[in-house]
């Protein structure tokens, strides 16, 4: 049994393409030739590169020794918040740039909810000289004011979404809208491991860049490949299936999943989807969703805007499914403490997202020999203001 996609488009029970027959010709002309650009020598030649000098590839594996002897096992973490703008969206977003310019598009459009993706795509737009147009919330554009200004720095346009909640699934659908009605010149770059098939699979891809670096780096420290566990926080998903992607298989490394409870499982303010979701249709995939008894998509909450998500890719919810993962739900005052902790021991400030995933090693034991590779998916830099009303700094 394999936990990759199929040539379907499906992981297990979950995955597939349920869009509107207006978006066919862009989703299929994207489905049928993505393998093969990806495969072009010419392709993989300049993505590697710029993941190189432009990222600042490889990113250290980094054996962190505070952490591991506070809690009793070998703890190392993957560096992702040393990328270029802070974390690991941007190994995606270099991947569709190239993409798009192989499929001659020259017209990028994209949505966002916190801000994070926009601010990686107007990134790698302004590095090619591609126009970008950005759909967010016009709530969102209020709450994330500093992302904004970076996106228009960066020469993007942001357009406020204005209808229902005016947040992130209201921009998704005026992204949904620009690219029917621009089929020809424009690609829609999707910011984690969800969406139509080929989109999970794609961005999986272009994230397993994490997990073929760990297999190395792993192999020079501890004289083995595969960890024991392999930890990663789950919003949609990618930086997860970045560092799980080439451990998928091998059934010996035990994957972990941290979803942000928010408030409280049952406080009705989470987005711990593998706790309350059901199986459901988001953003064109057939997936585990939070919804009402009557098919409502639930509005999620969790301090983390990463994680703020009523979803989890395809990959995830087979995961979870199929017992091959183990998830975890953490909570906003549990990561919180988490992120302070990793600053206190190691020096390194992490995003909220990310102290998600520190904090089961507050809640969940792990053998003295053992090794546990966790995705440092980013930086703290943009949670600065919620640390300091968190903690009264
Ligand atoms: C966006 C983001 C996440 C959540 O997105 P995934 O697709 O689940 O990885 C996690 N960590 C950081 C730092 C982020 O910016």
């Amino acid at each position: 049994m394999s936990y990759q996609v199929n040539e379907k488009g499906y992981y297990g029970d979950f995955g597939g393409a349920f869009i509107p027959e207006m978006l066919y010709p862009n989703v299929e002309e994207l489905r049928s030739r993505y393998l093969n650009i990806m495969q072009e020598e010419s392709f993989q030649k300049e993505f590697r590169q710029l993941l190189k000098d432009y990222v600042g590839r490889p990113t250290p594996l980094y054996f962190a020794e505070r952490f591991s002897e506070k809690f009793g096992t070998k703890i190392y973490l993957k560096r992702e918040d040393l990328c270029h703008t802070g974390a690991h969206k941007v190994n995606n977003t270099i991947g569709q740039i190239l993409m798009a310019k192989r499929l001659g598009k020259n017209r990028i459009i994209a949505e966002t909810g916190a801000g994070q993706h926009g601010v990686a795509t107007a990134t790698v737009c302004a590095l090619m000289g591609i126009e970008c147009v950005v759909y967010m919330g016009e709530i969102d554009i209020k709450r994330q004011a500093p992302n904004v200004a970076r996106m228009k720095m960066l020469g993007a346009t942001v357009v406020p979404a204005k209808s229902g909640s005016r947040t992130l699934k209201d921009a998704t659908n005026e992204a949904i809208r620009d690219w029917i009605n621009n089929p020809v010149d424009t690609h829609y770059i999707i910011g984690s491991v969800v969406g139509p098939h080929p989109y999970p699979d794609m961005v999986a891809r272009f994230q397993s860049v994490i997990s073929e670096e760990v297999k190395k780096q792993l192999q020079e420290k501890e004289d083995r490949e595969a960890p024991d566990h392999v930890v990663a926080c789950v919003g949609g998903g990618s930086n997860a299936a970045g560092i799980y992607y080439h451990y998928l298989d091998n059934e010996k490394v035990n994957i972990i999943a941290v979803e942000a409870a928010g408030e409280g499982i049952l406080t009705g303010k989470s987005a711990a989807t593998s706790a309350l979701g059901r199986e459901g249709i988001i953003h064109g995939s057939k997936t585990l969703l939070m919804q009402t008894d009557d098919g409502q998509i639930t509005e999620p909450y969790s301090i983390s805007a990463g994680l703020d998500y009523p979803g989890v890719g395809p990959m995830h919810a087979n995961l979870f499914r199929t017992g091959r993962g183990e998830f975890i739900s953490v909570t906003d005052e549990e990561a919180m403490a988490a992120g302070l902790q990793l600053c206190k021991l190691e020096g390194i400030i992490p995003a909220i997202e990310t102290a998600h995933a520190l904090a089961i090693f507050d809640k969940r034991k792990f053998e003295k020999d053992e090794v546990v590779v966790v995705n440092l998916s980013g930086r703290g830099d943009k949670d600065l203001n919620t640390y300091i009303e968190h903690f009264n700094l």
